[in-house]
Formats: structure tokens, sequence, C-alpha cells
């Protein structure tokens, strides 16, 4: 293995560990932020590992926010807000698939052997410049693979959302599994169906949005026995369904949407996994649809934004996914935003009460609100409180 580099490690996340330190305590930077810094990936939030209480770290910094007291976490607001996750000394004192009951007052080296992969296990002393891998994970880094410390199929009965974060870890790095551990996870794979939905949610949304390759993602997932156990929908993509979510770049990963990409059904998935009820709707209306306009003009177009509503802009992307090309119509929904072409009843050029005057009441009124913004998405001209009305007392 090469000398070890020193990570180039942000001034903030430097004044933490002085902080800690000078008041006595031990402060390693360890985690996600580490391995990330190894590979070269920036990582705005750091993980710590010290030797200081809860208490003592809350004393210690004016700004910290509650994280996960009861396992020892604290978080530390840095002067740009970011925040950082002090976590104290630790180690597993039971553990049942889901939980843990943690104990304080251990070593540096206890803590790290908790951390289930050997590339999340490291540990740097950032005032030291000190390395602590007991379990070779810059070795693995090196490899590019992913590997349970200890026994694997003992880490994963521990806590089987290992299984998931192994998947996600190899998916996001182009990584392989080690096959002892890669057996060990298809093994344990039945204990996927232990875990709380909401776990589950956040690994799925993490994964999708931080995997090099989402296609290879859902197959690890697939042959994992997560995809049955927690997304059977996946279970019937084919390739060609698989085959655009390998375009879909980084920075354009939304979660809901590559469900609804992945699935037919991708309210039922977001359900299951107790999402939001703001995000299960949005999955809801990306399949209600309808997925496109049913014509190639501007009132075609006018008449499917004042469809889909809020769910034209998924749609629109959905589109792109599939395709691999901008919606064709995405041109014309621009030019009607931009001339602000009435698109609901609420900008039309009457309101109810002027119904009123004319009579209208109870669900008829409601229909002529519908006649008049059918009109107003055929001509946006007629848009005017003298034309509108003329046409509601035709219906009188
Ligand atoms: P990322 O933040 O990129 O998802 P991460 O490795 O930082 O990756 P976190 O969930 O932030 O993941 O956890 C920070 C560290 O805590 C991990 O690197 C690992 O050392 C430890 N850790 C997190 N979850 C578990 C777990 N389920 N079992 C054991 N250790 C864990
Ligand atoms: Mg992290």
């Amino acid at each position: 293995m090469t000398a070890a580099p020193t990570p180039a490690l942000p001034d903030e996340v430097l004044e933490i560990a002085r902080t800690l330190e000078s008041a006595g305590y031990e402060a390693w930077c360890v985690g996600g932020a580490l391995r990330d810094a190894l590979l070269g990936h920036p990582h705005a939030d750091y993980d710590f590992a010290t030797s200081a209480t809860p208490a003592q770290v809350m004393s210690l910094f004016r700004h910290t926010a509650p994280v996960g007291e009861k396992y020892g976490t604290v978080g530390v607001l840095d002067r740009r807000r970011v925040l950082h996750e002090v976590t104290t000394f630790r180690r597993d004192v039971t553990t049942d698939g889901r939980h843990a009951v943690v104990a304080y007052g251990v070593s540096l080296d206890d803590d790290l052997a908790r951390r289930h992969f050997t590339i999340n296990a490291i540990a740097y002393h950032p005032l030291r410049h000190e390395w602590r891998d007991p379990f070779g994970g810059r070795a693995d880094l090196e490899r590019r693979t992913v590997r349970a410390d200890g026994n694997p199929a003992e880490r994963f009965r521990e806590d089987y959302l290992r299984i998931l974060r192994c998947v996600r870890f190899a998916a996001r790095f182009g990584f392989s599994i080690d096959p002892a551990t890669w057996a060990a996870a298809v093994e344990s794979g039945t204990g996927l169906a232990q875990l709380s939905a909401e776990r589950v949610r956040d690994e799925r949304y993490k994964g999708l949005r931080t995997a090099g390759s989402v296609p290879e993602l859902v197959d690890l997932w697939r042959r994992v026995g997560a995809a049955e156990r927690w997304m059977p929908e996946l279970g019937h993509i084919t390739p060609e369904r698989l085959g655009p979510a390998a375009r879909v770049a980084l920075e354009q990963r939304d979660p809901v949407r590559l469900t609804a990409l992945l699935s037919d059904d991708p309210a039922a998935v977001l359900r299951r996994l107790r999402a939001s009820n703001a995000d299960i709707e949005r999955a809801a209306a990306m399949a209600r649809g309808p997925a496109a306009p049913d014509g190639a003009d501007a009132r075609a177009v006018r008449h499917w934004l004042a469809r889909v509503g809020r769910a034209a802009d998924d749609l629109l992307e959905l589109h792109a996914m599939r395709t691999g090309q901008p919606a064709p119509w995405s041109e014309d929904v621009a030019a009607i935003r931009e001339r602000r072409d009435p698109l609901a009843r609420g900008d039309l050029a009457v309101t109810g009460r002027d119904l009123q005057a004319l009579g209208f009441a109870g669900p008829r009124l409601g229909e002529v609100l519908g006649v008049l913004l059918d009109r107003v998405l055929d001509d946006p001209a007629l848009n005017t409180r003298d034309a509108l009305l003329a046409i509601a007392r035709e219906h009188q």
C-alpha cells in the first residue's frame, strides 16, 4: 500500500478537533467523510469519534443539535451551519438486527470494531496525523472492495440494514463486494423483513441518489433479496425498462421520479416504505398522468397542464428519462408559462361570486366554471370578464 496520504480536512473540522483535544478529550475523524476524502470525493459533514460524553460535547460547543443522544451522537454546527456528528466511543452491548444498546467508556479500537465495513472503520487523528486502521480499510479502498470486518454473517445479524448499506456502497463507488461478505449478505437476506420501513426507505433514497449506476444498484437489491421483500414491483422490471435509469445524471437523481420510472405503481412502493405524503402524492400523480398531451399544439398542451397540475415537471422529466430526449412539448410548456396563459379556475377573469350573481349555485356553478376553463384553455384570449359572462349566460 502507498504511504498514508494526509487527507485535506476543512478548517472547521480541525477547529472541532482542537476544541475537544484542548479540553482533554480524544477526537478522531471516522466514517464516511474520511472514507470519501481518501477516495478523493469531497464531503461536507464529518463524523467524529471522541472520548467525551454527549453532555461534555454539548458543554464545549455553542451550537449543538440533538441527533442521536441515545446512541451517543451530538450534532455540532460549524460557522457555515454544517452539522458534524460527534459520537462518544461506544460498543454494542446487545443487538437484535434492528437496534443496538450501546455502552460508553471504551477505546477507539472497540469503537471501530462496531463499524461494520472495513472502509468505514478507519480513524484519522486530524491534529497528530495518526491513522488507526485495525481491519485494513485503506487496503480495501485501494482494492475497491466492500468487506465486512470480522464474521460477516454476524455483522449482518447485528443489523440487517448493513445488507442494504453494503450494496449501496458497492453501487456508489463501483466497488466489488468481498465474496464471503456477499455470501453472508445473500444468506442473511430474509432478515431484511425485520427492518422498519423508514430505515429501508432512507437507504433506498440514499442508494438511488448516489449510485454510480442505478441499474447495478437495482440488480444488487434483487440479488440480495431486498427487491423481493420491500419492492416486489422491481422484480418485474425488464432490461428495457431499467435501461433509461442508467442515463439519469447524479444531479438529477430524484428518488420519487426514479421510483416512477422503475415501477407502474410507484405510490404503492412509497406507501409501503412509509414515505412522506408529499412523495406518495407526487408518485401517484405521475402514475395517473396522462403522460403526454393528446396533441402537438399549444391548445393540447394547455389542457394537459391544467389536467396534470403540479405533476407537469415530474412528467416532463419522466419522459426525458424514458426516451433520452426532452419531451417534444416542453417548449410549448415554457412558452405557455412565459405568457402566463390561464390554466386553472383561479386564473379565470370571473369568480364564483360573479356566477352566483347570474343565479348559478351548487354543483351547477362548478360545472359552469369547468366549461369556462375549458374554453379559456382552448383560447386564452377569451379570458376577459365580459367574454366569460357572455358564455356563462349561454348556460343559464
Ligand atoms: P454516507 O454518509 O455517505 O451515507 P457514512 O459511512 O458516513 O456514509 P453514516 O450513516 O453517515 O454513513 O454513518 C457514519 C459512520 O457510522 C459509518 O461510516 C460507520 O462507521 C458507522 N455506521 C453507520 N451505520 C452503521 C450501522 N448500521 N452499523 C455499523 N456502523 C454504522
Ligand atoms: Mg455520513
